[in-house]
């Protein structure tokens, strides 16, 4: 395994407001070895020199489906052949590193192979966190399917593009819930609401009783592990909370008063504004109904405000991106909508710090310290000046690494 030790750098992570200049990081193997201010020795590492330029740990994406080639709508997705499913998710997987997101927390559809696929090195692509199949109840946001549909939805199961499995009844969700910790979960995801622009399960729509929900709050508790939620609407996530769970997805509509309460009980929101603002770019070119698009709108224009709410109450915020089908250029546009409301540090450390907790991997992942894995970013713009410099599919990348390999490197050393 090679070494290398990088120097004058200034260091970003999150950990401080302005990160800190000219720095020398040694990488050996997978970790950071050691991070210091003064020159590191060690005749056998390669040397190279970041002056001008910003060391950042690997992004983390905290809503991603990897699965999610194919098509934007899920009950397409749910019915295209595995295999195709899986040789999309090459190329998607692919992009997400390439883009400098290092790690990602999929919420519903990387199996355990997929995972293992890429610490052997047979697809390049990012550390992937994931839950298996997230758990939905018939009828619900993500059952994919249509009116028309007669069969029993046991289909989801097995279909590699179905983000989650139909699942009815206090025994049977913990009955799911143990299966998809049998099969290498790492947390559980629970779509508790409606979604953002479903005509079938709109926002407004709760799902699962608290029966349910606290079935699959003890079988995760019991394991370990987390739930984590997909809510839109306040009343959504205030029965979350309610259940203490602590990672919300999405949170469009918090209140003040629900805000606060996250922050009480340490939760996590994940939004994920992009998504909305990517399918009304693409609006025409996916087909949307006039209506669907609308709805899309609402739900964007209410994202900096919820934003805000957040900010305020000092909810922990996370970075997600949840763009499914063609829309994967758009996984890094998040940040500049972040950054409507909150300074481009904070944006930041939704990728790294906070990020790094959500997915339970704090002090391996988003942050340069010493046994951290070797995930870095060589960025030539700074991010707190310009955070565009994070976006642009990492052209303002100059290098990317991950475990210590280097997937990506322009830098003259
Ligand atoms: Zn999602």
């Amino acid at each position: 395994m090679e070494s290398y030790i990088f120097e004058n750098a200034r260091i970003l992570d999150g950990s401080s407001d302005e990160g800190e200049q000219d720095h020398f990081v040694r990488v050996a193997g997978k970790l950071i070895e050691e991070v210091s201010d003064r020159p590191i020795k060690d005749s056998s590492a390669k040397h190279i020199d970041l002056r001008g330029k910003t060391l950042m740990p690997g992004l983390i994406d905290c809503h991603v489906h990897i699965n999610s080639g194919g098509s934007p709508d899920p009950s397409v997705l749910s019915r295209l052949p595995s295999e195709l499913i899986a040789y999309h998710s090459v190329n998607i997987l692919k992009g997400i590193l390439h883009r400098g997101f290092t790690t990602v927390r999929d919420v519903g559809g990387a199996t355990f192979a997929q995972v293992q696929a890429i610490e052997q090195g047979i697809v390049e692509g990012p550390r992937v966190v994931g839950c298996g199949k997230g758990f939905v109840q018939t009828g619900g946001h993500v059952d994919a399917r249509t009116r028309y549909d007669l069969d029993d939805g046991a289909y989801h199961l097995t279909q590699l593009g179905a983000c989650a499995r139909v699942v009815n009844g206090v025994d049977a969700c913990r009955q799911a819930a143990r299966d998809e910790i049998r099969k290498g979960a790492r947390f559980l995801k629970v779509h508790a609401g409606g979604g953002a622009a479903s005509m079938y399960f709109p926002r407004a729509y709760l799902a699962f009783s608290l029966d349910e929900l606290r079935a699959f709050k003890e079988e995760a508790d019991n394991a370990r592990m987390y739930i984590c939620v997909h809510t839109h609407s306040d009343e959504a996530v205030r029965r979350a909370l309610d259940c203490q769970i602590w990672s919300i997805e999405h949170g469009t509509l918090i209140s003040p008063e629900t805000a606060a309460i996250a922050r009480q009980r340490d939760a996590t929101v994940t939004p994920t504004i992009i998504a909305y603002e990517a399918q009304i770019r693409e609006a025409k070119a996916l087909g949307l109904d006039p209506e669907a698009v609308e709805r899309l709108k609402w739900v964007r224009a209410r994202g900096p405000e919820s934003l805000e709410i957040m900010q305020q109450a000092g909810v922990k915020i996370a970075y997600g991106s949840d763009v499914l089908g063609s829309m994967w250029d758009y996984q890094s546009e998040e940040f500049p909508i972040l950054t409507e409301v909150l300074r481009p540090i904070d944006a930041i450390r939704t990728a790294t710090i906070n990020a790094a907790r959500l997915v339970r991997l704090e002090g391996k992942v988003g942050t340069i310290s010493t046994g951290a894995f070797a995930d870095l970013l060589v960025l030539d713009v700074d991010p707190l000046k310009d955070i565009s410099a994070l976006c642009d599919q990492g052209r303002h990348m100059s290098a990317i690494m991950k475990n210590g390999v280097f997937v990506k490197n322009q830098l003259n050393a």
